[in-house]
C-alpha cells in the first residue's frame, strides 16, 4: 500500500481552530490573527517544513505573546535597566490594577469638580520630602531635566562642569539633550576638575541655571575636584541638580550616593531623579525644590507633553508609602542569609541529583546609581549549560556567565522564588 503524502494529512482549519490553546489564544488575541497563524503553519506543512503533528504547535508558536516575558533577575545587578530597572512593590502592583479602569485621578469626587491630576503621589512624594517647596512628576529622569532645561534656560545658558558631560547608557548623552531644548550649554572646568572660580568666570546676564550632574554610572578619582552644591548655591542663579539614582533620603549603605533631601538641604533650587531606580517604584521623573521654579515648570506648555499617566501615579504614590520595596530589600538583604538561601537550594539541588555549587559573588547596584560599590553576595554555581534553558524558560532566569560556569546570585531573587528556580534548574536536567 502506498503511504499517503503526508501533504494530504494536514489538519483542517476547523479542528485547528477547535484545539484548547489556539481556541483559547483566540478569546485574547481574536480569531482572525490565530487563524492567519494557522495557515501559515498549514502551508509550511505543504511545504514539507512540518509534519502534520508539528502543525499546532507552529501556529502556537508563531502567535504574539500578549505580556512581557517575566524574569528572574539573578544577574548580581540590583537594577538592571534591560530587565526594567526596578520591580515593583506588591502594593504598587495592586495599585496599578486598580487604576487600570476609569479612577478618580483627576476629580474631587466629594464636591464633584476637577481636581489637582495625582494629588495622591504628589502629596507622598512632597510628605517624604519635606525640605521640598513644591514637587512635580513627568515621564522619566530625562524629561524632569528637559523640561527644567526648557521653562528655565531656553535661549540662555546652562553651565556645567565639563566632568558632569556624561553619557547615561544606550547612547543617551546629556549634553545633546540638553541643547535638544534650545539652551545653551556653558561648560567649564575640566573632566576631572572644576573649581568655583571656573563658574564665577562665566556666570552672567545670560546664565538660565547651574547644573550639577550626579556622575551614576562611573567615578573619577585621583587628581579630582568638584565645586559641593552649598558653593555653588551661593553664586546667586538657580542650581539645579540631576541626582538620577532617586534616593529621597540618606542610604547608609551607599554613603557616596545623593539624595534629594539633603541636595535641598544643601541649597539647591531644584532636584531632578528617576522613579524606576533606587527609589524602587515605577518609571517616572521626579523633580522637587523652590515652589516658584516648580510652578513655572508645571505651567510650561512642554509639562503637557511630559505628563505621567494614572498608572505610574498610581505606582508611583503607592511606591512612596510602602514600608519597603523589593530593591530596597535586594540592596540590603544580609550576606549570611543569602548564603543560607543558596546552600539550602544547592542541598535540595543534590537531593535531585543535581550537583551545584555555592561561591561567594559581587553583587552591585548597577546603572541605576552607586558605581564603585560591591555587594557582598552569594550564588548558585552551575555548568555554563545551563544557562541557554533557563534564560528561555518560563520564568525565565537570567544569571551571569563567569568562567565556565553560570552563577545565579539571589540577591535580587525575592526568597519567594527560590522553589522557582529550583524547579527551573532541575528541568534542566542532563
Ligand atoms: C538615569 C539617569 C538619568 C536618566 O533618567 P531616566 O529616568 O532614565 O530618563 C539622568 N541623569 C542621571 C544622573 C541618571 O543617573
Amino acid at each position: 500500500m502506498r503511504e499517503v503524502d503526508p501533504r494530504r494529512r494536514v489538519p483542517r482549519t476547523d479542528a485547528l481552530l477547535a484545539d484548547p490553546a489556539l481556541a483559547a489564544a483566540a478569546v485574547t488575541l481574536g480569531r482572525d490573527l490565530v487563524k492567519a497563524a494557522v495557515v501559515r503553519a498549514q502551508d509550511r506543512a505543504r511545504r514539507g517544513e512540518l509534519t502534520p503533528e508539528q502543525v499546532r504547535d507552529a501556529a502556537l508558536a508563531d502567535l504574539p505573546s500578549r505580556t512581557p516575558r517575566a524574569v528572574l533577575n539573578a544577574t548580581g545587578v540590583v537594577l538592571h535597566t534591560n530587565l526594567g530597572r526596578a520591580p515593583l512593590a506588591p502594593s504598587a502592583v495592586d495599585a496599578l490594577v486598580a487604576a487600570a479602569g476609569n479612577t478618580d485621578v483627576e476629580l474631587d469626587l466629594r464636591t464633584g469638580r476637577r481636581a489637582r491630576r495625582g494629588r495622591e503621589a504628589l502629596d507622598a512624594l512632597a510628605a517624604a520630602v519635606p525640605d521640598a517647596g513644591a514637587v512635580h512628576v513627568v515621564n522619566n529622569g530625562a524629561a524632569a531635566l528637559a523640561l527644567a532645561a526648557t521653562a528655565l534656560a531656553a535661549g540662555r545658558e546652562i553651565v556645567v562642569s565639563r566632568g558632569e558631560l556624561v553619557e547615561i547608557g544606550d547612547g543617551f548623552r546629556l549634553p545633546d539633550l540638553l541643547a535638544s531644548t534650545g539652551a545653551r550649554l556653558r561648560e567649564v572646568g575640566t573632566t576631572n576638575r572644576t573649581t568655583r572660580a571656573d563658574y564665577e568666570a562665566v556666570i552672567g546676564e545670560y546664565t538660565g541655571f547651574v547644573l550639577k550632574v550626579h556622575p551614576s554610572n562611573f567615578v573619577v578619582t585621583g587628581f579630582t575636584s568638584a565645586v559641593p552644591v552649598a558653593e555653588l548655591a551661593t553664586l546667586g542663579v538657580p542650581v539645579v541638580v540631576d541626582i538620577g539614582s532617586g534616593l529621597l533620603a540618606p542610604d547608609p549603605l551607599l554613603p557616596a550616593e545623593p539624595d534629594a533631601a539633603t541636595t535641598l538641604r544643601g541649597g539647591a533650587h531644584l532636584v531632578t531623579a528617576s522613579g524606576d531606580k533606587l527609589l524602587g517604584g515605577p518609571q517616572a521623573g521626579l523633580l522637587l525644590g523652590d515652589a516658584d521654579l516648580v510652578h513655572r515648570l508645571r505651567r510650561h506648555p512642554l509639562a503637557r507633553a511630559l505628563r505621567v499617566d494614572k498608572l505610574t501615579l498610581a505606582a508611583l504614590a503607592a511606591t512612596l508609602y510602602a514600608p519597603t520595596t523589593p530593591t530596597r530589600d535586594a540592596l540590603h538583604a544580609d550576606p549570611v542569609r543569602l548564603r543560607a538561601r543558596v546552600e539550602r537550594l544547592r542541598d535540595r539541588l543534590g537531593e535531585d541529583g543535581c550537583k551545584a555549587e555555592v561561591v561567594p559573588s559581587a553583587a552591585v547596584v548597577g546603572g541605576g546609581g552607586a558605581p564603585g560599590v560591591e555587594l557582598d553576595s552569594w550564588a548558585l554555581s552551575l555548568p555554563e549549560r545551563y544557562a541557554e534553558p533557563l534564560r528561555t524558560g518560563r520564568p525565565a532566569i537570567l544569571g551571569r556567565v563567569l568562567h565556565g560556569r553560570l552563577l545565579l546570585d539571589l540577591r535580587a531573587v525575592p526568597e519567594v522564588a527560590d522553589d522557582r528556580v529550583r524547579a527551573a534548574v532541575l528541568s534542566v536536567g542532563d
